[in-house]
This record gives structure tokens, sequence and C-alpha cells, in this order.
């Protein structure tokens, strides 16, 4: 004998009703199926309920829909038209019952708790029907003729000694298929009830155990027991074993798929339990037993939550050492029905946090209210108090029994979030750790929890890139042309779910494609607004996200404060936040200390040369930066170099703009601007507090070139082209080149052009290449040199994508 039990998610629609039927024709017989109400329909009439009882018509025209929905349904599913005709009578007897009961609701103007669960049990007496006459050769049992319920204790409860004879004698001895609406239940005193929210699973539960079945299956809308709810976190995945106790915790904390009180009799019982997919039959789904396997790599085996909780804390000095106070706390709790979901003491006795759901909340007062009057009124002795907006998550598996290092796991990958812990529980049994947090850090925190315990395959990292020019471009295709790599190889997957530029912005929760986002970001894209862009990122709160700056715009740089504050990376190549007011700088840096997050931008000095990182490995061993002396310009080397007799100045400017090896506007690279920039940070990073006043420029350009616009610009330069032709033909004589250069001594920085000669490592700079050379404590003979390209926005790129990769940890 096997039970088999269909959620509403798997007879939501004829079509997924006639799933139903091809996977139980497979079954051998004797078998019992208990189905759900179609999908969303209790919902529905529990609306329905409410509208009544507010005296709004509006709850006819739902009652219309429901009709419609169950008779069309059993029109198309029953096909032979004198069994249909006798399916539609008894369809619209049930529905005439449920139009009096909420006329009754309706004329009262209110819901009692029988004529409520009279209203709800009509959905499952509905599809029921359907089903067991579309299924065929099968018997039909009201549930509530075997499943009986003794409302006389506080909480109603299934009287089991009664429930079981009746499902022996009614349904024990049939040798057929037997169908049974699952949830609904009979009083002892004969009245319709209910076995609460998602009872179907239980009512399933308890005609396995009565029946000692084989195997009580539960066939649902996903792959099985899940490490987590697919719906918050996408990279669950199926578990294959869990045991009763695990099953248990998860939940009752939460883990909707399978009913908290459904396994209790199966455990008894010791009857395994297989949760299936209605959608993937073949698919192997989670086995729940009373055996502890192999339980893999994690210590944990799943993460559950709920949503929606109220904290409620008894605190105040009467607490300290009084005895029989958390006896007169639960006791008062007990009395009013309240179910506590968690309880936390600090080890001060100073008070006692426990959690209800927030209907129980008001009730949960007034109890505590009641209890402790005197306490509360003579003298603020002790205090209630109530918090909102919460959620708990608990994290559970048999294998954290004994093994260290579970809790720092959990607080960590919280942490790195930004979530705050409000409250946390963990049980003697260390089967499950609990902790509360705010409500609207619960996706965040479920996510950095499962990547935390390495539950899902992958890593995750959001993106959120602003800039499309040469650079922001290229980082795309470099992303596009990896990501697979990254995922295969080093089990991280990219996920772009913003891109922006001066003109557009796409955000995009389930991701933008990297191959077209360019395109998206034309067609589907709102005017930009950097701002907003960042205000967007923040309200999404998602874990391990990283905004990526490709711009050279000082409004995207101003940003960077807000997103590191909200935890969240900021990977620059733009370097006008770096080299802006020193406090800024500074300010950033601390943002991102104190949060644990990343603020990278090695890329604002030489693209992709390891300079910064160089410099501040140096620092952080204990070195001391004597002098810094680098040509930092790959523009301006490039012109140097490029410039000869069929290529004057005012040419060279225009090539080195043409082949992106200048910055947008060319101007910031000829005044020198770019090169102070750099040097600042190169000074910064090397320790020394410097502002861009501080660093003495000497041009070699007049100040009147940079008067008017870039046209201007370019006009000057050619009217200078023939006096730097002279000059630099005086220079090949003397067999010397231009270089300019940046130097940092002792505290001091300064850019100037200089004349170097053969002698000098500086003199075979080809092309837009950097040279760096560093004069330290550990390397005073001989300086340390780092040299390479060190401008385009490929190269450029890369370093941006080598600094993501530092953030992630790859
Ligand atoms: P049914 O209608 O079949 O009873 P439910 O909606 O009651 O289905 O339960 C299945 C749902 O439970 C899934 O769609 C999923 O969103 C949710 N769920 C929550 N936690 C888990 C988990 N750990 N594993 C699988 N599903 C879960
Ligand atoms: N139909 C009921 C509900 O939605 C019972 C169930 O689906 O298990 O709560
Ligand atoms: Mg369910």
């Amino acid at each position: 004998m096997k039970v088999l039990k269909f959620g509403g998610s798997s007879v939501g629609t004829p079509e997924r009703i006639k799933d139903v039927k091809r996977i139980v024709d497979k079954y051998d017989l004797p078998c019992v199926v208990v189905v759900s109400a179609f999908q969303g329909v209790t919902d529905h009439l529990h609306k329905i309920a409410e509208l009544a009882a507010s005296g709004s018509s509006e709850a006819w025209d739902l009652l219309g829909d429901l009709t419609r929905q169950h008779r069309e349904a059993a029109a198309e599913l029953i096909t032979d038209k004198s069994k249909r005709d006798e399916v539609l009578k008894k369809v619209d007897e049930i529905l005439n019952e449920l139009t009096e009961t909420c006329t009754g609701i309706f004329l009262l103007h209110e819901i009692t708790r029988h004529s409520l669960d009279s209203v709800l049990s009509m959905g499952e007496r509905l599809s029921s029907w359907i089903i067991s006459s579309y299924i065929g050769n099968s018997i039909y049992v009201d549930a509530r003729d075997i499943i009986k319920v003794d409302e006389s204790v506080g909480n109603s409860m299934v009287d089991f000694t009664v429930t079981n004879n009746l499902i022996r004698e009614k349904i024990g001895t049939l040798p057929q298929l037997t169908i049974v609406p699952g949830f609904i239940a009979g009083t002892i005193t004969g009245e319709t009830t209910t076995l609460g929210r998602g009872g179907s699973d239980y009512t399933a539960a308890i005609i396995a155990a009565a029946l000692e079945a084989k195997v009580l299956e539960i066939w649902t809308d996903v792959e099985g027991f899940m490490s987590a709810d697919p719906k918050k976190v996408e990279r669950a995945y199926t578990i294959e074993n869990l045991t009763y106790a695990e099953a248990m915790e998860l939940s009752h904390f939460g883990a909707k798929v399978i009913y908290t009180p459904t396994l209790r009799p199966v455990y008894k019982a010791k009857i395994p339990v297989i949760v299936k997919n209605t959608f993937n039959p073949e698919a192997k789904g989670t086995l729940i037993n009373g055996e502890l396997r192999d339980q893999g790599r994690s210590p944990i085996k799943g993460i559950s939550s709920i949503d929606h909780i109220d904290l409620v804390t008894l605190q105040g000095p009467a607490m300290v050492g009084v005895t029989g106070t958390s006896a007169r706390l639960f006791g008062a709790l007990a009395k009013r029905n309240v179910n506590i979901i968690l309880i936390t003491q600090a080890s001060s006795e100073y008070s006692i946090t426990f959690a209800v759901s927030p209907a129980d909340a008001g009730a949960a007062s007034a109890a505590i209210s009641e209890e402790f009057a005197r306490e509360i009124k003579s003298n603020n002795e002790l205090k209630l108090l109530v918090e909102k907006n919460l959620s708990v998550i608990a994290i559970v598996g048999e294998k954290m029994k004994n093994t260290p290092g579970i809790s720092a796991t959990l607080f960590t990958s919280l942490g790195r979030s930004g979530v705050n812990v409000i409250a946390t529980a963990q049980g003697s049994s260390e089967l499950n750790i609990s902790v509360v947090i705010k409500n609207e850090n619960l996706k965040k925190a479920l996510n950095a929890i499962h990547d935390g315990f390495f539950l899902s395959p992958y890593d995750e990292v959001n993106l959120f890139v602003a800039g499309t020019g040469l650079v922001g471009s290229s980082l795309l295709k470099q992303l596009q042309k990896q990501a697979k790599i990254l995922i295969d190889e080093h089990y991280l997957k990219i996920r772009l779910l913003g891109l922006t530029n001066s003109r557009k912005m796409l955000i995009e929760n389930k991701g933008i494609p990297l191959d077209s986002c360019r395109d998206l970001l034309k067609d589907e894209g709102v005017k930009a607004d950097i701002l907003e862009f960042v205000r967007q990122i923040k309200k999404m709160n998602l874990r391990n996200s990283v905004f990526i700056d490709c711009t050279a715009d000082p409004r995207v740089a101003g940003v960077y404060g807000e997103a590191l504050k909200d935890y969240i990376s900021v990977v620059t190549a733009n370097k006008i936040a770096c080299s802006s007011d020193y406090t800024y700088y500074q300010h950033l840096k601390s943002i991102a200390h104190g949060r644990g997050v990343r603020f990278m931008y090695e890329t604002t000095v030489g693209a992709g040369l390891p300079i910064i990182k160089t410099i501040s490995d140096l620092v952080l061993s204990g070195d001391k930066i004597y002098k810094i002396e680098a040509v930092l310009s790959g523009t301006l080397n490039f012109v140097f170099n490029e410039m000869s007799s069929e290529l004057p100045l005012s040419k060279a400017i225009r090539k080195a703009r043409e082949k992106g090896y200048t910055e947008p506007d060319p101007r910031v690279d000829l005044s020198g601007t770019d090169v102070v920039r750099k040097i600042l940070i190169l000074s910064r990073e090397a320790g020394y507090s410097l502002e861009q006043k501080d660093v003495e420029v000497k041009m070699f350009l007049p100040e009147s070139c940079f008067e008017g616009d870039i046209n201007d610009f370019y006009r000057k330069v050619e009217e200078l082209d023939g006096e730097f032709e002279k000059k630099r033909i005086a220079l090949v004589k003397k067999k010397k080149k231009w270089r300019f250069f940046a130097t940092l001594d002792n505290g001091k920085a300064k850019v100037e052009l200089v004349e170097v000669g053969q002698d000098h490592p500086s003199y075979y700079l080809e092309g837009s290449n950097n040279i760096v050379l560093l004069t330290t404590e550990r390397y005073k003979e001989l300086p340390m040199v780092i040299k390479g390209y060190g401008a385009g926005a490929d190269v450029t790129a890369a370093g941006v994508f080598a600094d993501l990769m530092r953030v992630v940890n790859v």
C-alpha cells in the first residue's frame, strides 16, 4: 500500500490533472491518493469569506469566478456526457452549500471559526470530486468521515485512536484506488473542520501511518526537498536524503514543501517519505527516513525561513535570579494558545526573548501584561518590548553536532553582507541554529548563508557597471568570453544586473545577457541618473554586489560612498575619487574597511600594471617608499615616441586619441592633469597625505592652449608644431628622448618633461608603455622596476576584471 499526495500546484489546471492521472495509472493497487484544492483556490475562498463578512458584494463576483473555474475544469476533463452531468450536479451542490454559508456570513457580518472552516473546505471537496470522477475506477472517501479532530482541547488535535480505527475500517480493506480530499476533517461532534493551511500533507501522513503504508509520496511543484526555498535562493538544489529530524526542523522553520505536523505520524510509524516533482516524475526527489546517510561536503543540510515574525522581549531587574519567571511567562502564553517559534535568553537572565507569528503577537502581549501587571507597573521592574517586521532563518543538519565553526561561518556570511543579527538561538540537540533578522534582508541573508556553507554548486557575483565607452565595452566583452570558464573552473557565476552610461540606464532583477547588454540598454533603458542607479542597487539588497566604474565622470565618482556604505564593493578605473580631496579618499577607504567590502582602483594608474598593489604590499609588509619615479602617461609617451618629421605634435595627439590611449578629453593628458592625479594616487598609497595643490606641475604647453574648446586646442597646438619639430631635431642630435616624468621624492611630488639619455631605463620605453621605479628601504641600491602597457582600453578592462576577481577571491 502506498499513499500519494498531490498538492495544489499539481492540480492547478485540467492539463496538470491529466499528468496526475498518468502518474497514478502506473501504480500497483491498493493505493490511496490524497488531493489538495486547485492551486490558489483556498486563498480565493478565504478572500470570499472576508469580503462577505465585510458586507462587500465583490464576494459574489469572486464566487462566480470560482464556480466557472470548477465547472469548466469538470467539463474539460470528463468527456462522457452522463458522467459529466452527474459530476456537474455534485459540483453545483457543493457550490450551493458554499453560497448558503457565504450568505450567512454576509448577513451576520461575522465569520465564526466553523463557518470559515466550512468555506475553506470547499476547495478540496470540489477538486477531489472532479479528480476522482476523471481518474475513474476509484473509490471516493470523504476525509471528514475518517479523520476526527477533538476541539475540546485548547489547540484542536487529531484524535488518533478514533481516526486510525476509522481509516483502517473504511480504507484498509479496499483493494483498489481510493481518492481522499486533503486538508479537511470532521469534528467529534460531526462538523466540518480543517487541519490548518497546507494540511493536505498531514491528511496523507495520517492515512499512511494508520495503514502502515510502504511509503508516503508527496508530489509537488519542485524537485524535492531543497537546500533552501528555490523561490528565494536560485541556487538551491535538491537534497537526496534527510532524516525525519532534519526534515521536521526545516519544515518547522518555514520549508513549506512539507506542512510541519506531517512528519510526526510517519516518523512514529517509521514510514519513509519521498518528495517528488509532478512536472518531472523521473527525477529522484528526496527520501526522508531515519537513516543518517553521507552528508556531502557541507555540515548543514538546508536553510529555511519564516518570513514574518514578531519578537517579544520581557526584560528588567525583576527577572534576575528569580525562579519561576519562565514558568509564569510560558504558562500565560500557553493559556492563550500562543505558538512560540523560538526562545532565547541571555545568561545574565536580564531578559527572555521569544518569536511568535504576527497574528499571535497581540495575544502574547496581552497574556504578559496580565500575568506581570504588578512588576510592569511598579517602577519598571519589568518591561515588555515587541519588535516587528522580522524574519527567522534556521540552518539545519545532524552533522552540525560536534562540528566546530558552524556559528562562525553563519555569522561571517551574514556580517559580510551587512545583515545584522537581532537574536539567535541554538537547540541543545545542535540540530539547528536560528537567527532573527530584519525582513528586508531576508533574501540577501538566505543567499549569503547558502553560499557561505558551500551549499551552492557555484558562487554568484552581481555586477552593476557604469560606462559603456571603450573600457566598459571591452570589459563586458571580456566578461562574456570568460563567463563559462569562471563557472566551470572557479565555480563563479557572473550576473550583470545593471548597466548605465551617460544617456541611459537599465536595471534588471533577472540579469542582463552579456552578449546583448548594450543593445538592451539602448532599447529598453530609461533616462540615466546615477543617483537613482545606486538607489536601485541598494533596494535590490543583494549579497556579493559590485559597482564598477568605467567612466571618467566626477558624478559617478561621487556615489562610491553610498555604495560602500551599503556593503557594495567598488571597482573603478576612474581616477577622480582617489585623486580628489584626501579626506574623501580616506573616507572611502575607511567605509570599505569598516564594512569588510573592497574598494579597488588598480587601473587608475598604469592601466593593468600591478603598481598600486605592489606599493600597497610593500607598505603593508613594513617597507618604506623613499622615491617613486615614473612615466605614467601612456598617452604622452605615445605622443613623444610617435612624433617625427611626418607626424607633428598635433597629429600625434590626434593619433593617440584615435587609438583610445587618451582620456575622453585629451587635454586632461596634455595639461599634465592626468599624471598629477596618478602620482597623487601613488603617493597616497605610499603613505603620504598629499593634495593636488601639493604637486608641482611644469607644463610643456603654454596655458593659452587650454583656453576655449577642444577645436581651439588642436588649432593652437598646430601653431606650435613647427617650434616642437625644431626642438625634436635638436633632441635627436643629443641622442636623447622626451619623457614626461612624475616623481615623488622625500614626500614632495612633481611632474615635468625631462630629456633622458640612453643610460636611463625609460629611454627605451616604447609606444604607450609606462614605467615605475620604486626606491625603498629594501630596494635601495637597485630600484624595483614595473614596466609595460600603461594605456589602452583592453588592458585597462583586463585590470578592472582582475580587481573584480580579487573582490570575489578567485
Ligand atoms: P503544494 O501545492 O504541492 O502543497 P506548496 O506550495 O505547499 O506545494 O509547497 C511547495 C513550495 O514550497 C515550493 O514551490 C517552494 O517554493 C516552497 N519551499 C520552501 N522551502 C522549500 C524547500 N526547502 N524545498 C522545496 N520547496 C520549498
Ligand atoms: N488547500 C489547502 C491550502 O491551500 C491545503 C493544502 O494545499 O495542503 O492550505
Ligand atoms: Mg503544501
